[in-house]
């Protein structure tokens, strides 16, 4: 706490009162040291996938690529490399526009059904090459719900591309979507990896991963979960999980109904 006391004197100079100013810099400094940590870890991401392409290339450069064979090994690191570098971007633009309201969302009320089923259609073939079973229960009417719709597919395709990425061969996801009075709810359910209960709360954070190097081997940038969280509180739904390691996980998001039921 940061305080400021200056007299307040009177025509006569007298001390007629005190005028104290009480600032709370703990926010203050709370902030900065989020802002730092957040650009030390923009850093270090940045920094990983441009230090391999360097070194690759270097390599090849040096003689490596008379080498027909490593030289196409190196360049399909490379090309991994640069694909991480640009799903990173992305993710950076995206959040800092959300975060700092530079993106007017576009609320219309739409049904929420066949969002989700064309969305989930998107991921088929992810799913499929890994042997996975993707399951739809959707109701068989109208959901009307008040969204952006770029942005709930957005949310959409970051929770299922996890389900199926953290998800092994032969297992299972399910999206489901369950209407209440005045929300609705959409599940993802895998039957993947699932979650340790100490990390629960911290996967909508920036960066935050269980596993960074099964994160980073499976194309993860660490800011899927965040984008989600800030796009669900800007239409005032709440995002949580429930997990279970070794059984799997379910996500969930809620929306507020977009038109009275009657
Ligand atoms: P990433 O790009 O690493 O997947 P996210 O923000 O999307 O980043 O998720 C953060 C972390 O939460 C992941 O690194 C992973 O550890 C965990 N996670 C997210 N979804 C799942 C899931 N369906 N099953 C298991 N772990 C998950």
């Amino acid at each position: 706490l940061e305080v400021i006391i200056s007299p307040f004197l009177g025509e006569e100079g007298q001390l007629n009162g005190v005028v104290a100013v009480l600032h709370d810099i703990t926010r203050i400094r709370k902030l900065e040291k989020i802002r730092t940590e957040f650009v030390d870890n923009v850093s270090h991401e940045l920094k990983t996938p441009v230090t391999a392409i360097k070194g690759f290339t270097e390599t090849l450069l040096d003689g490596a690529m008379h080498q027909e064979e490593t030289c196409r090994e190196f360049i399909e690191i490379i090309d991994h490399e640069a694909g991480r570098l640009s799903r990173l971007i992305q993710d950076l633009l995206d959040l800092s526009r959300i975060e700092y309201n530079r993106v007017q969302a576009r609320f219309e009320i739409i049904n929420l059904v066949p969002v989700i089923h064309q969305t989930v259609l998107k991921l088929r073939g992810y799913a499929e090459n890994k042997g996975l079973e993707l399951i739809l229960d959707l109701p068989g009417k109208d959901v009307p719900v008040r969204v952006d719709r770029d942005m709930i597919e957005q949310v959409l395709l970051n929770l299922v591309d996890n389900a199926v990425k953290y998800t092994p061969p032969r297992g299972r996801v399910k999206i489901e979507l369950a209407e209440a009075a005045n929300q609705v709810t959409v599940w993802v359910r895998d039957t993947g990896a699932g979650i340790p209960q100490e990390d629960l709360d911290r996967v909508f954070e920036r960066f935050y991963r269980v596993d960074k190097t099964r994160s980073r081997a499976l194309g993860g940038t660490g800011l899927g979960l965040s984008i989600v969280k800030h796009i669900i509180d800007l239409h005032g739904g709440t995002v949580g999980v429930y997990s279970t390691p070794g059984i799997g996980s379910n996500f969930y998001f809620t929306l507020p109904r977009g038109a009275d039921k009657k």
